[in-house]
C-alpha cells in the first residue's frame, strides 16, 4: 500500500445501527483528521455517513434508501490496531443488530478528502423537515423548515427512528408561539426544529455537557439564538424552577428512563410538573413492547393518550394532560 492510501471500513445498516456504528468509529478513529500527511498520524476522521437513494428535495427513492457508515485509517501500525479495535466492536455490535461484515479497502487519499462529503444527503423527514448536513445548502420547497447539523458528534443526526417519530410529532403538533421543553436534547435537533417551527422560548437540556455544547453549535449554525427568547440549553435533567411552564414537552430517551423521569427517580421533579395544563407530551426512544408501561406511568400523572406513532418496533406516543387549559 502506497503512503498516500487510506483504508476505508464500510458497513451497511439501517438507520438504528447507524448510530451505534458511527458511535463507535468516532470513538476508536475519532477526532480531527490530520489532512497533512507529514504529520503521519494514523487517526481521526470518525465516522462518515453516506446515504443514497434520495431524489433532490431528500425524498427516499422506493426501495433504493441506503445507508453506509464509513471510516478511514491512515496506513502503519497504529492503524492496524485501531481496525482491530473496530472490527471486534463491530462483531459485538452484530450480535445486537444484524449487519453484514465490514468492508475494508484501500482509498486514495485524495479522493477522501474530497468525495466522501458529497454522499451524505439531505433527509426529509414528515411534510416540511428537511435535516441536512452543516456544509450543505439543500435544494429546499418553498416552506421547508430545514435543519442543518454537525453529524456524528453527539446523538440526534436524524437518522435514529426514534428521532424522525419526534420531528413528525412536533411538526404535527407545534405551533407558533407554544414554549416547548426537550429533555435529552444531544445533538439539538428537536429544539432547532421546534424553534423553526415557531416555538419560543424553547428549553433544552441534557445530562452530558457534550450534547450541551454541540446543541448550542447547532442551534448557532441554524441562526437559532441562544437565551430566553428563543433557544435556552441547560445542563440538567427536568427543570425543578418551571412548574406548568410549558405547552409541549418533547422526550427522546429510553422507556425505562422516562418511566423513571415521571416518578422523579432522577431528581425531585417528576416529568409531568413542567406541563401547563392541557399540554401534550412526545414521548420516544420506545420499544413496541414498553408502550404499555410508559402509557401507563403518563396515566398516573393525569395524562392521557392522543396519539402513536410507529416506525420498525419503536414507537412515539402523544398524550395530553386531563386538566383544562
Ligand atoms: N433528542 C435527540 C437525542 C436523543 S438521545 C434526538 O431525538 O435525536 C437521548 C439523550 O438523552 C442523550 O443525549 C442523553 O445524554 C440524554 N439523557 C439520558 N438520560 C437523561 C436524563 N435523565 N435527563 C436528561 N437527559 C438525559
Amino acid at each position: 500500500m502506497n503512503a498516500d492510501e487510506l483504508v476505508e471500513i464500510a458497513v451497511e445498516v439501517d438507520g438504528e445501527a447507524a448510530e451505534a456504528v458511527a458511535e463507535l468509529f468516532n470513538r476508536f478513529n475519532g477526532g480531527d483528521w490530520v489532512e497533512d500527511s507529514a504529520a503521519g498520524e494514523a487517526s481521526g476522521g470518525g465516522a462518515v455517513l453516506e446515504s443514497t437513494g434520495y431524489d433532490d428535495f431528500g425524498n427516499p427513492l422506493d426501495g433504493e434508501f441506503r445507508l453506509v457508515v464509513k471510516t478511514y485509517l491512515k496506513p502503519g501500525p497504529r492503524g492496524r490496531t485501531i481496525q482491530k479495535q473496530i472490527e471486534e466492536g463491530l462483531w459485538r455490535l452484530r450480535l445486537l443488530y444484524p449487519m453484514p461484515e465490514p468492508v475494508a479497502r484501500p482509498v486514495r487519499e485524495e479522493d477522501w478528502a474530497h468525495a466522501w462529503k458529497r454522499h451524505y444527503k439531505p433527509l426529509r423527514i414528515g411534510k416540511r423537515v428537511l435535516l441536512a448536513p452543516a456544509w450543505e445548502e439543500p435544494n429546499a420547497l418553498p416552506g421547508d423548515v430545514v435543519v442543518r447539523l454537525e453529524p456524528g458528534m453527539a446523538f440526534g443526526t436524524g437518522l435514529h427512528p426514534t428521532t424522525r417519530l419526534c420531528v413528525a410529532a412536533l411538526e404535527k403538533w407545534v405551533r407558533p408561539g407554544d414554549s416547548v421543553l426537550d429533555i435529552g436534547t444531544g445533538s439539538g435537533v428537536l429544539s432547532i426544529v421546534a424553534a423553526k417551527l415557531g416555538a419560543h422560548p424553547v428549553w433544552a437540556t441534557d445530562i452530558d455537557p457534550l450534547a450541551i455544547r454541540v446543541a448550542g453549535e447547532n442551534a448557532e449554525l441554524n441562526g437559532v439564538s441562544l437565551g430566553f427568547d428563543q433557544l435556552y440549553v441547560r445542563h440538567g435533567s427536568v427543570p425543578e424552577d418551571q412548574e406548568g411552564q410549558f405547552s409541549l414537552i418533547v422526550s427522546n430517551i429510553l422507556a425505562e428512563v422516562l418511566i423513571g423521569l415521571f416518578d422523579a427517580a432522577y431528581g425531585n421533579v417528576p416529568l409531568a410538573a413542567p406541563l401547563a395544563p392541557g399540554g401534550r407530551m412526545i414521548l420516544s426512544g420506545i420499544l413496541e413492547e414498553k408502550a404499555g408501561t410508559v402509557v401507563a406511568a403518563a396515566v398516573r400523572h393525569g395524562l392521557l393518550e392522543v396519539e402513536r406513532l410507529q416506525e420498525g418496533d419503536w414507537v412515539a406516543i402523544t398524550v395530553q394532560s386531563e386538566r383544562e387549559a
